[in-house]
């Protein structure tokens, strides 16, 4: 399970600056899809080989609004709930202000790990302000200045690094199974992810053939289960509906609500997701949180099928339209496998387990040795060359797997730092043709040779 770090704070204060800083440092290799930029709120943090935290940036407290329940400040609560490490962060030439009390408040009633960040201390003389700070009570007190860069590296390498390397340390290996045999009979976990009323319960219900999850079109009917085991043509399955716990809580609340960072949570834990999408709803555009769930899964190298659900809503010329949008605005999600279905109707659904079982197994059912690797490299360098960089070309030299699981290959070279990201996605793009994977999204890593 992967760290998670959340910024907290006034509006204003430099919460998104320093969310800038801290996830540029990470490795470039990221798709961006389109029309994701605007709220991409969560982000994927590498500090150093293999420590990869999710940096959270919240809208802020704005205590001057009038209305204190923003649905900010609601989102701002679950963050900060959900978080493992909190970094408070003040205005160090404002002193504090009220509101600021109100977030520790929260952060001591959460009883969270929390480091006060004091930004903006540049061009400040060392004044009582800061001092003030301290009074806060918090055990780690970090100056810097976001916007100047000054106490950035000293932040990361005395705090932030030191706390994620504990985190770390507290996470169990994960056991490696070794034996073909083991893997095929272990249960395929499948998280059935999406917004509210897409038809995850029903789905489930369809296919368990039986009323266990009760659904309604009314939001906030009902739900025990979330978690159901299943056998179908011999092969065990369990199938986790995200929705359980917030349905449970839709009603309580009245407020529909979906935590992104349980979802996440979820996905990690999970073998393949399933992306549920209204197609009836979505039928002009795919909208940005499921284009960044599809970004997130591909970072986390998990399996993904995009169900488009409600297919019997659409006419002829309708569903044409739907496929002609998500080819357009699914084209970096190429990865991915996309799958029409009526989840009232029954239409394609039992099919979903033959789509999950072939995606899962593979890499158990697949060769893929070096010396394929190789061939196919030299394949797409062939067809498209790396380009020039100093009157020098870049060299793909060789290349071997990585991992199955993610699925990794590493690629070794001279000057393969500068690649551009083109030339990456069409390395990628290649791969996933040759090797004729579907469903998994494929993690490159270069190396440089000396
Ligand atoms: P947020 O609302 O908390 O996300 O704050 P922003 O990151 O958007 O920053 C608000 C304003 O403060 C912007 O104009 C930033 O350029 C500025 N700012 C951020 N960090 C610093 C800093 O360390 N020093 C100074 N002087 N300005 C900063
Ligand atoms: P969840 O919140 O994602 O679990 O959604 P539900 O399973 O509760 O479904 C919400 C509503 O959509 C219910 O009224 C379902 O009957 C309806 N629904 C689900 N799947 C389909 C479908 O394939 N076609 C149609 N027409 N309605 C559906």
């Amino acid at each position: 399970m992967l760290p998670i770090i959340v910024l907290i704070g006034r509006t204003n204060v430099g919460k998104s600056t320093l969310f800038n800083i801290l996830t540029k440092k990470r490795n470039a290799l990221v798709s961006s899809l389109s029309g994701l930029t605007r709220d991409r709120n969560y982000e994927f943090c590498y500090l150093e080989k293999n420590k990869k935290f999710i940096l959270t940036d919240t809208a802020g407290f704005d205590f001057e609004s009038k209305i204190i329940k923003t649905q900010a400040h609601k989102q701002t609560l679950i963050a900060m709930k959900e978080a493992d490490l909190i970094l408070f962060v003040v205005n160090a030439r404002e002193g504090i202000l009220p509101g600021e009390y109100e977030i520790l408040k929260k952060i001591r009633k959460y009883q969270k790990e929390s480091f006060l960040i004091i930004n903006k201390i540049d061009g400040i003389k060392e004044v009582e302000k800061i001092h003030e700070f301290y009074s806060l009570g918090f055990k780690k007190n970090i100056k810097i200045s976001a916007s100047h860069n000054q106490g950035i590296n000293h932040f990361i390498n005395k705090y932030l690094t030191p706390w994620i390397e504990f985190e770390f340390k507290k996470i169990k290996p994960k056991k490696t199974i070794e034996k073909k045999e083991k893997i095929e009979n272990l249960p395929i976990k499948i998280a059935f992810i999406g917004k509210p009323n897409v038809g995850k319960s029903t789905l489930i219900n369809s296919l368990i053939m039986q009323n266990r999850i009760i659904t309604s079109n009314i939001p906030g009917t009902t739900l025990d289960t979330i978690s159901v085991p299943i056998k179908y043509h011999n092969k065990n399955y369990i199938l986790i509906d995200t929705a359980g716990a917030s349905k449970k809580k839709r009603k309580k609340n009245k407020i529909e609500q979906i935590s992104i960072i349980k979802t996440f949570k979820t996905i990690e834990k999970t073998d393949i997701t399933l992306l549920i999408i209204d197609a009836k709803n979505e039928q002009n555009k795919i909208c940005n949180q499921n284009l960044l769930l599809i970004n997130m899964i591909e970072k986390f190298g998990k399996p993904l099928i995009i169900i488009i659900n409600k297919w019997d809503l659409l006419n002829f010329s309708e569903q044409k339209k739907f496929k002609e949008l998500i080819n357009y605005k699914l084209k970096n999600a190429f990865f991915s496998k996309i799958h029409f279905i009526s989840a009232l109707t029954k239409q394609g659904i039992f099919e979903i387990f033959q789509l999950v079982k072939n995606i899962y197994h593979q890499f158990t059912n697949k060769k893929i040795n070096t010396s394929k690797l190789m061939q196919i490299m030299k394949n797409a360098i062939k067809k498209h060359q790396p380009p020039m960089i100093n009157g020098r070309r870049i060299k793909l030299k060789y290349i071997h797997l990585g991992s199955t699981n993610p699925f990794k290959i590493i690629i070794h070279g001279n000057q393969t730092r500068y690649l551009s990201l083109a030339y990456k996605k069409y390395l990628k793009n290649f791969f996933h043709e040759a090797l004729k994977i579907n469903g998994i999204p494929m993690k490159m890593k270069f190396k440089e040779t000396k």
